[in-house]
């Protein structure tokens, strides 16, 4: 799906967090936003998703205005972890399944495969708060995947996990884009974007620094300034 934003701008009060920003993401990449905090990349994602309406500016998705009929079709994992600490596994995940319109005997299905994936399919039946942060976070990826959506935006979803399950979670991002999935994800770091993404934002109190395909963004700036710039 292919996402267009243009002269998107937001204002909190006298507060500009995001400040006409453009940017095309083509169909089936992937795509990163990179930036310190407070550089505006939630607050983007916030508008993508319908949650925040822009100030000023449009976003479109394959050339429709974002509207509650697509949200089937697009898939949040949100920096702020959102699971109900009591429910099992196995509830959450239906529970978020069905509300997406999937059959529960479907998320069922997928969810095993998701568990199975990431090593940890003895974790079916456990309340959530039972489980590591790790886990948990893998559980809120899987929420966000469980309907197989068309375009996925994550917020920082590498922020917290050790290097085994940042690998295992980058596996399954480069395998949902392969698949076809447009993948928008955000980092404080550089070399996660530049592993994964052919294009990305850089973005610097609510400016994009830099936007562009990695090749042209390296050939014109140089990887030493990038990297200046990522945080
Ligand atoms: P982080 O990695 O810390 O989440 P970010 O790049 O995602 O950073 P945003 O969360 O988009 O940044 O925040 C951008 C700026 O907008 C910040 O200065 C933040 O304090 C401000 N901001 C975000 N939401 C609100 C709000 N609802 N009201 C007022 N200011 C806000």
């Amino acid at each position: 799906m292919a996402l267009i934003l243009k002269e998107v701008t937001k204002r909190f009060g006298n507060y500009t967090a995001v400040d006409g920003l453009n940017l095309s993401i083509p169909d089936r990449e992937m795509f990163g936003f990179l930036g310190a905090n407070g550089a505006g990349k939630t607050t983007t994602f916030r508008m993508i998703l319908g949650l925040l309406d822009p100030t000023a500016g449009k976003i479109t998705l394959d050339g429709k205005a974002i509207d509650y009929s697509q949200s089937s079709m697009i898939g949040y994992l949100p920096e702020e972890r959102g699971l109900y600490p009591k429910l099992k596994v196995v509830d959450q995940i239906v529970y978020l399944a069905r509300l997406r319109g999937m059959k529960k005997q479907a998320a069922i299905k997928e969810l095993g495969y998701w568990l199975e994936r990431f090593r940890i399919p003895e974790y079916f039946d456990n309340k959530i708060e039972e489980l590591s942060k790790g886990n948990q976070q893998k559980i809120q990826f899987i929420a966000a995947v469980i309907h197989r959506p068309k375009l996925l935006i994550l917020d920082e979803p590498f922020s917290g996990l050790d290097p085994v399950n940042v690998e295992l979670l980058k596996d399954a991002v480069i395998e949902l884009k392969n698949s076809g999935t447009t993948i928008v994800f955000s980092s404080h770091r550089m070399e996660h974007v530049e592993e994964m993404c052919e294009y990305l934002c850089i973005m610097q109190k609510g400016k994009p620094v830099v936007h562009g395909s990695l090749k042209e963004i390296k050939r014109s700036f140089g990887k030493k300034n990038l990297v200046i710039h990522a945080d």
